[in-house]
């Protein structure tokens, strides 16, 4: 027996809403995707949505509707999976970090206000900051916008893990407080499309942008070309954009997946609930629980008291040997190899890297039985005492 800590549901009704494609018209470009963006719109109150091949590119679209360029600056939390980060560098713009809020392990408001204010005297403010809502759990949306309207940046959510979850009463996605949210639908995800991404926005010309950069930067739509029609095949390229789409085979799963999203979330919290009530005693420390907004609950992690990483690499050995696909999220981004050029080193985020030494991710998927669940937390148990 293997137990993954995250594990897709696949339903007959998702077999066969995906059948149904294959024995259609249309395999991509066809009706299923826009069908899946009203859905997504509507489950996360949004007035556009615009489906991608994956929610790196959906980051990408996203920061190219912001106009994010060279000689611009994006931050983002140094806890999070590299293409949070990579979206901006992609524009040629450069990345920073600020670091994570020691409880809820996403992007500190205290050090992003500060980092802002040193910013704002050395003429080096971000263009964009891209909070990510780690592990389901909205970051503090409030704080942020109102940085925003002070500082003037954009806010671009990355809210991969977090689809199903609220904030101030509203779904995340509704972007309230923010320019543009996005999902991801990779399966170990909340909702999947086997590969897929969301950008939701409530702003016409950013969606419309997003969805003519998808699409090789072509559009067929009158109004907006530069030329007079020259017959039925005429088409003018206005951007360079890319090749992002999303299949209609891709969609139409992700469709039929939406539809038990609430049901979803609601057992992920069940499943975090019987973890805390568990593992409450032993020496880890279990997620906080924000209880007046929702989390979609996508990672379960458990942190261990020994910073010298040495608890949580036993740990990990263990569990692994045992059969249960314990993980790690995330490596902070700026000790990539590949940030290094950047001048980042080990000491520039402290939160971050003291919380990366101690970080476990446990089993966490609607599909984990109360046996299953048992098991992970006896073999936690036997690895803490
Ligand atoms: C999964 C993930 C992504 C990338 O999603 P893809 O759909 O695989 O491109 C981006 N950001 C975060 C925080 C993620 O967890």
């Amino acid at each position: 027996m293997y137990i993954p800590y995250g594990r897709q549901q696949i339903n007959d009704e998702d077999t066969q809403a995906v059948v149904d494609v294959l024995r259609s018209d249309f395999l991509t470009q066809g009706p299923a995707v826009p069908a899946f963006e009203k859905a997504v719109a509507s489950a996360c109150g949004s007035a556009h949505a615009v489906a991608v091949n994956s929610a790196t590119s959906a980051l990408h679209l996203a920061c190219l509707a912001l106009e994010v360029a060279p000689g611009d600056r994006v931050w983002t939390s140094p806890i999070t999976f590299v293409a949070s980060a990579n979206c901006a560098r992609y524009c040629g713009a450069s990345v920073d970090f600020v670091d994570i809020d020691p409880r809820t392990y996403n992007m500190s408001p205290g050090a992003l206000a500060e980092k802002l204010q040193s910013a704002e005297a050395s003429g080096t403010l971000p263009k964009v900051v891209v909070p990510v809502h780690f592990g389901g759990q909205s970051c503090d949306m409030e704080a942020i916008g109102k940085l925003s309207r002070r500082y003037g940046f954009k806010i671009l959510e990355d809210a991969s893990h977090a689809i199903g979850g609220s904030f101030g009463g509203r779904p995340i996605g509704s972007c309230a407080h923010s320019d543009i949210a996005v999902f991801s639908f990779h399966p170990v995800k909340i909702v999947t499309t086997g590969e897929g991404g969301v950008a939701v926005t409530n702003d016409g010309a950013i969606a419309r942008r997003m969805e003519l950069l998808r699409s090789h930067g072509i559009s067929r739509d009158a109004r907006e070309m530069t030329r007079a029609d020259e017959g039925g095949w005429y088409y003018e390229q206005l951007a360079l954009g890319f090749n992002y789409r999303m299949t209609d085979m891709q969609a139409a799963l992700g469709r039929s997946q939406i539809g038990r999203l609430q049901t979803w979330v609601a057992r992920r919290n069940e499943i975090a609930d019987a973890y805390d009530q568990e593992l409450a005693g032993l020496p880890l420390t279990t997620p906080h629980r924000d209880r007046n907004n929702r989390s979609a609950m996508h990672l379960y992690v458990v942190l261990f008291q020994d910073d010298s990483g040495r608890a949580r690499r036993e740990a990990f050995d263990a569990m692994r040997g045992a059969g249960v696909g314990v993980n790690v999220h995330y490596i902070p981004v700026h000790l990539q190899p590949d940030y290094a050029r950047f001048g980042f080193r080990l000491g520039s985020l402290p939160v971050a890297e003291s919380y990366y030494r101690r970080t476990l991710s446990v089993p966490m998927f609607p599909g984990l039985t109360d046996e299953q669940r048992c098991f992970v937390v006896e073999k936690l148990r036997g690895t803490v005492s």
